[in-house]
């Protein structure tokens, strides 16, 4: 049984399931996003919708408020004959020509690579993004196993690291992060700590606290001083729950480390003009890759570097 358990939870094993997990979350990152947007939009379709409502709410004469809610129904009308959109369906299909990917072609990283990076149909590139998240998600999982050992709390950790990477890669390419993702990891987080599984119960009910609050209070603070706003709720829950899994004590050298590497890129980008105007660098990356640093490093050697041990 104990033999079992460190085969299944070597690094190998576990590298070669984070392989396929990675796989999945290219999913998640390409998908949850589009299936918010479309949420939203069905959302206001449907609120806007009702001519009488729309009258009553912004005072508009009854023909001007029919034209509208008439232009809100037909939005609704089109949202809902769209393909269905889930996670789970419908098949992985090329963006550009729409074939469907065999089971080989959708292999983690072997496919990208026995295709070369091209669909076997129309030929037209993939992006190199699909195996870097597979070997990212792979390389996590087999670090963890050997981090942490043959124990079920690496598998904990290797969850809490995959809802991670996915959060980064939707907050760097949509500036979101969806609540789908973030609400679950603060919950599991707590749970995780009040089973005895991963740190003291105070420190991660504490720990939610303060990276919620303390991101909330920057927020609200820089848009007092400047009235713009640095950042979004998504945030804030991140670090909530980050300071769950990592405990109250990491929240402030995660904040430290994530400003000063997220302005040192966003000062690159904007020297390279790859920086859209209007457009900012999102936090939740970087607020990620701390998470990921104190993970590995642990939380005595990172109070250690600030000298604050
Ligand atoms: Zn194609």
């Amino acid at each position: 049984m104990n033999l079992d358990l460190n085969f299944l939870l070597s690094p190998l094993v576990l590298g070669l399931f984070g392989l396929c997990i990675g796989s999945f979350l290219n999913v998640v990152i390409h998908r949850i996003p589009l299936m918010l947007e479309r949420q939203w939009m069905a959302d206001a379709g449907a609120q806007l919708g009702d001519a009488g409502e729309l009258s009553r709410a912004m005072g508009l004469p009854a023909d001007q408020a029919e034209k509208l809610a008439a232009a809100a129904n037909a939005l609704s009308e089109r949202i809902e004959k769209l393909p269905k959109l889930g996670i789970a369906l419908p098949r992985s299909r090329c963006p550009k020509c729409g074939h469907q990917l065999a089971w080989h072609e959708n292999l983690p990283l072997l496919g990208w690579l026995r295709l070369g990076g091209k669909c076997s149909a129309c030929k037209t590139a993939i992006s190199p993004r699909y195996p870097v998240i597979e070997l990212t998600c792979g390389l996590l999982f087999a670090a963890l196993s050997w981090r942490f050992g043959a124990q079920p709390s690496t598998l904990l950790w290797c969850g809490f690291s995959a809802c991670l990477l996915a959060l980064a890669a939707i907050d760097w390419d949509t500036t979101l992060l969806p609540d789908s993702l973030n609400q679950p990891l603060l919950w599991a987080g707590l749970a995780a700590a009040l089973l005895g599984f991963t740190i003291p119960l105070d420190d991660a009910m504490t720990g939610a606290l303060v990276g919620y609050l303390s991101l909330w209070s920057v927020y609200w603070l820089f848009k007092l001083v400047t009235g713009k706003e640095g950042m979004g709720y998504g945030d804030f829950k991140l670090l909530a729950a980050l300071g769950a899994w990592l405990g109250w004590q990491m929240v402030l050298p995660i904040v430290l480390g994530a400003s000063l590497i997220g302005a040192l890129v966003g000062i690159g980008l904007k020297m390279n003009a790859k920086l859209r105007e209007g457009r900012y660098v999102p936090f939740g990356p970087f607020l990620a890759g701390g998470g990921f640093v104190v993970l590995f490093a642990g939380a005595p050697r990172v109070l250690g570097w600030l000298g604050w041990a």
